[in-house]
Formats: C-alpha cells, structure tokens, sequence
C-alpha cells in the first residue's frame, strides 16, 4: 500500500506539484503532522519559537487518475491511527475567548489505550478525526488553516473513521491532500485546538461522474451531512440548511416547504468550528429518514 509521507503541503492550490498518483479506487496511507508541525512536542517547546510558515501541513497532494473537474471525489476514511502525544494551547486573541486570554500556554496530553490524560484526574476517551482534508479549490490558493467549498480546515469532528465524504472536484486529478489530526475535539473547537497529534491515516479514494456538488458533504452509519463554511456563520447556516433542503426535495420527492419541515423536525445543525477564519457548521439528516446522499 502506498504511504504518503514527508511531503508536505500548507495550501490548497490547484497549481501544487502532486507527489503521487493513485489509481481511482485505490486505498492508500497519508503519514501525518500534528497542526504545528510537531514543532510543540519537546518539552520546553513554546509558541514564540514557532516558525509559523509550518503550521497547519497537509500531507500531499496527491493525483486521483480519472478524476475531471466537475466530478465528485469520495473519500472513505477507513482507520485513523494516532501518535502516543498530543498537544494544545491557548493563545491570547485566538477563539471564542481570546480576549480574556492573558498569557499563552502549551499543554502536552499523553494518549494511550484509547485514552487521553488531560491532567492526572481528568480521562477522556479518544475521538480520533481530521482537521484539515480537501481537493485543490476552483481559484488561487487557499492556506491550510482556512476552510471553503474545497474542504481544508473544517475541523469537523465527524470527519472520522467510518465516514465517507464527498468533494467538488476543481482540478483534474482533485489535487487531494489531509492533515491536522486531533485524538479529540468538541463541535465549535472553542478555543482553536483541538488534541492536536501526528497520525497515520488511511483512506480510500474514488471518483464519482454525473453528479455535481457545491460543497462537501459527509455520510456515516447514522447521518447525512452538508458542510458548510463562510466567514458568516449565518450564511454558513442558511447555504447547509438550503442545499440539505433542496437534496431532501429531490430525493423524497417533497415539495420545498415539506422538506423544510422535515428538516426542521428531525434534523441537526451542528457547529463544526466557530475559531477558524470560515466557521464551518453542517446540516445533519439521518439515516432513517434521507437513507443517502447521491
Ligand atoms: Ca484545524
Ligand atoms: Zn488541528
């Protein structure tokens, strides 16, 4: 199986040299960094020696053979598999309370046996998932730390073993990459990081023809999901919750404002993140209801 690994990439851009094609279909393993390039895992590393031209690294980009702008890439994320260290900070002016943050701090979490040590009482199970995965967006370059509707830095917490997500392709080849994996992360990720770890992550890629999307989508045993991401997080709201309403018009074959009700009655709208420069939230249905997406 091939590994991607010491290729690293910190924009999405469709201009990106790819380090690797792989076959439509094939499995294959991205070797990650944690968000800050592993430059915080030294005790005694702190923020203001970061270089921060190295934060946020993808892995990648790989060339999906087959894949034409206008498809639909599908990637199912079939195991995550993370580092034995973790790490997170606080960062005056950074996240839902950065005003009140009056100094910076580092804080390294050992992860063993399925188990996070946040401190020697406090234990949480781990919740492994991707911060940063996408395709190369339709124009320019868009850094890793942003998302948009090429993916990049949703930080959405769903986005873990066994889901499968869905991208607008732009570029022939999709000009894929991931990174930034969290061993745990709440919705909204309040106060930007997340347990920010290197791992190993093994995908499946596969090319989807006739179907177009506007921005990606998530599928797991109990949901499906529209995400969206806009430096407003109301527009962000309004565009998953139209495009999940339109999807639901089609494929049960209501009328707009059942649909809406629908919605409105069984559904979820979930902060993905609310820190990054787009706020990501995605519009959930479950599977009971809407059984998938395409
Ligand atoms: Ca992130
Ligand atoms: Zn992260």
């Amino acid at each position: 199986m091939k590994i991607i690994e010491n290729k690293m990439t910190f924009a999405f851009d469709g201009k990106n040299e790819c380090v690797a094609q792989v076959e439509d279909g094939e499995t294959l393993i991205f070797r990650t960094h944690d968000c800050f390039d592993n430059q915080l895992d030294e005790a005694g590393s702190t923020i203001g020696n970061l270089n921060w031209d190295c934060i946020n690294p993808a892995t990648g980009p790989v060339y999906v053979k087959n894949a034409v702008a206008g498809d639909v890439l599908k990637v199912e994320i079939l195991e995550i598999t993370l580092g034995n260290q973790g790490v997170m900070c606080a960062l005056p002016d950074n996240g839902v309370l950065g005003q009140l943050i009056t100094e910076e701090s580092v804080k390294r979490l050992k992860v063993e046996n399925g188990k996070v040590h946040f401190n020697e009482q406090i234990v949480f199970d781990i919740n492994p998932m991707i911060g940063v995965i996408g395709v190369a967006p339709e124009n320019g370059a868009v850094n890793c730390g942003t998302p948009s509707n090429h993916g990049g830095n949703m930080d959405n917490k769903r986005i873990t073993e066994g889901a499968t997500l869905y991208f607008p392709i732009f570029h022939d080849g999709a000009i894929f990459s991931l990174g930034d994996v969290h061993a745990a992360m709440g919705d909204g990720e309040v106060m930007v990081s997340g347990v920010e770890i290197a791992a190993d992550v093994k995908v499946r890629l596969s090319v989807i023809k006739g179907c177009r999307i506007e921005t990606p989508m998530l599928e797991n045993d109990d949901i499906c999901g529209v995400i969206y991401s806009h430096e407003d997080i109301e527009k962000a709201v309004f565009h998953a919750v139209r495009i999940m309403n339109e999807i639901v018009q089609k494929k049960l074959g209501l009328s707009f404002n059942d649909a809406g009700m629908l919605l409105s009655a069984v559904g979820d709208l979930k902060f993905c993140q609310v820190v990054d420069p787009e706020r990501t939230v995605m519009m959930c249905m479950p599977k009971s209801i809407l059984n998938q997406l395409f």
